[in-house]
């Protein structure tokens, strides 16, 4: 089973073993944070450039950007074999509580850009794929495995609500949003040919044309109704598989 990707995710990572990225393994992705970037206007390739630039001030990072144009990744998570970013702060006890693990040693963390000349609806559109596709990647399940910088740390974090809040949407919208998402791309794609599942349209046309059209005329010229109603039935099962149109 494939996802659907709909969009390019750019690696443009960080200096290893630095305070932002100490180029640390993470075993196991056991869930997602949402987090939005706070700054209004700061882009996926400023907010990563800023990173870099200050890559030894501060123990502070996350694995993803995104906004309108661009989905950057800045700590190997998607694009390269998963590393610790510092995104969520250590004493929280709350990502314990729900997930029985720190968020930095075990979550992915997601930034959306806002705000100044990004166009947020796109950006919006690129994130909740980009979030969708991580749960595909690690096998989480979207509706459990998603939380917010808001939700893990309340007292100081009120991210992403502040991009969330300009589309009207809340948490719960995103997590709607991220589930339809997933199960989209989910989807057996357009000619998409999956192993037992599926019957190439070529394939079942000659079925119909070559075998199943002459035994049911034959079998209605002799009168072997029940021969010609089964053949039928045969034809429908095969157009179904197919994806052709029932001649019903
Ligand atoms: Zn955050």
């Amino acid at each position: 089973m494939t996802f659907k990707q709909k969009f390019n995710i750019t690696p443009r990572y960080l200096t290893e073993n630095t305070s932002r990225r100490p180029s640390l393994p993470v075993n196991t992705v056991r869930f997602i944070v949402a987090h939005d970037t706070g700054n209004p206007g700061s882009s996926a390739a400023a907010n990563v450039s800023y990173y870099e630039r200050s890559c030894n001030d501060m123990e502070a990072s996350a694995h993803l950007f995104v906004d309108d144009t661009d989905i950057i990744e800045c700590i190997p998570f998607l694009t390269g074999p998963a590393e610790k970013a510092w995104h969520v702060i250590y004493n929280t006890p709350i990502d314990n509580e729900l997930f029985g693990v720190d968020a930095n040693d075990c979550a992915g963390g997601i930034e959306l850009c806002y705000g100044g000349n990004i166009d947020l609806n796109t950006a919006y559109k690129r994130y909740v794929w980009v979030t969708a596709f991580s749960c595909w990647r690690y096998g989480l399940n979207p509706v459990s495995d998603i939380t917010g910088h808001c939700i893990l740390d309340p007292k100081r974090k009120v991210d992403p609500k502040n991009a969330f809040n300009l589309l009207s949407k809340t948490f719960e919208d995103f997590i709607a949003d991220v589930i339809a998402e997933y199960t989209e791309c989910l989807a057996p794609h357009e000619n998409e040919i999956i192993k037992g599942k599926g019957l190439d349209k070529g394939v079942a046309v000659t079925i119909l044309n070559t075998w199943l059209k002459p035994s049911w005329y034959a079998a209605n010229e002799t009168g072997n109704k029940n021969q010609a109603d089964y053949i039928h039935w045969l034809a429908d099962k095969i157009r179904e598989g197919s994806g052709l149109e029932s001649d019903n």
